[in-house]
């Protein structure tokens, strides 16, 4: 997804209600000196770990032989993952950098590994996406991916294989899986939010009925007990899970599109199917659904 800000607005809002009621100066002070996102490392196995900041989750892998990071959050996050890497690596190089997809909260802070990154890997798509982004005018200075694949990329770094796979449009026209084989982690990108409404990014490729199908080819792709890394999680929820989320996902996205299917089955206009929120009976957790995304699902639908 884009933008943070809202958990951002929150963990603000909560931060200022704790202490600074009636007392703006020192809120003030106070919201100068501090992140509202705490910088956070956490290994999960191998070497293989994973960061939260402001942003995607981001994957890495640091062994005796290499060090490899998945996505790069965005400029000001980027610097404090690039810290921790560092330390965690005593100042080695980046062997790769891999992006799961173009999102700016992803790739943003490419930025942050320039001299450090060795190569730069994502699939093709992302990669003229991310490069298109950085053309624009007043666009921020970017590392842009220099090494692409269409299907599958692979490479051994240290004890660790590394794989980036693409299995079709999804939540984008270019997502990638990122999976460590050996530490049986695999990076999901965007391809996963965590009982949340997911960013559909239709301009740029995504299809969701695809996405139905990529969940379960992925989930066919990995053992049983793989460990996956979500691009985003709902308040409070893990960033990390199991197959059992990935199917929970797939199964609250063929609900979504059974519902606007229903819906423009009973004659439903669009205006009519965005007019107020919707919260899906049976998948509260994911929240309600705005304009928005209901367009999207509704465009998505008509065109079959
Ligand atoms: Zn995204």
């Amino acid at each position: 997804m884009s933008f943070s800000r809202r958990d951002f607005l929150a963990s603000s809002a909560v931060a200022l209600g704790a202490g600074f009621i009636g007392r703006p100066a020192l809120a003030r002070a106070w919201q100068q000196q501090m992140p509202a996102w705490t910088p956070v490392f956490t290994e999960i196995r191998r070497g293989v770990g994973f960061f939260t900041g402001r942003g995607g989750t981001v994957g890495y892998l640091i062994n005796a032989g290499g060090v490899v990071v998945v996505d790069s959050q965005f400029p000001d996050s980027a610097k404090l993952l690039v810290e921790g890497i560092n330390q965690r690596s005593k100042n080695r190089p980046v062997d790769r950098l891999i992006n799961t997809h173009h999102h700016g909260d992803h790739s943003g802070g490419n930025i942050a590994f320039k001299g450090l990154a060795k190569k730069v890997v994502a699939h093709e798509r992302a990669a003229e996406l991310i490069r298109q982004a950085a053309a624009a005018p007043n666009a921020a200075e970017q590392l842009s991916p220099d090494s692409t694949f269409t299907d599958v990329w692979r490479e051994e770094i240290g004890d660790e294989w590394v794989r980036a796979k693409h299995y079709g449009r999804a939540h984008t026209g270019g997502d990638a899986v990122i999976t460590f084989e050996r530490a049986n982690v695999a990076h999901m990108g965007d391809l996963m939010f965590n009982r949340r409404v997911p960013v559909i990014d239709r301009r740029n490729g995504a299809l969701v009925a695809n996405w139905i199908v990529v969940l379960e080819k992925a989930a066919a792709d990995h053992a049983s007990d793989t460990t996956y890394i979500f691009g985003h999680a709902g308040a409070s929820l893990p960033v990390i899970g199991t197959r059992a989320d990935l199917m929970a996902f797939r199964d609250y996205m063929t609900a979504a599109l059974n519902h606007t299917r229903a819906a423009i089955k009973a004659g439903q206009t669009r205006e009519q199917y965005t007019a107020a929120p919707l919260t899906l009976p049976g998948f509260e957790a994911y929240g309600a659904h705005n304009a928005n995304t209901l367009g999207i699902f509704f465009d998505e639908m008509s065109s079959f």
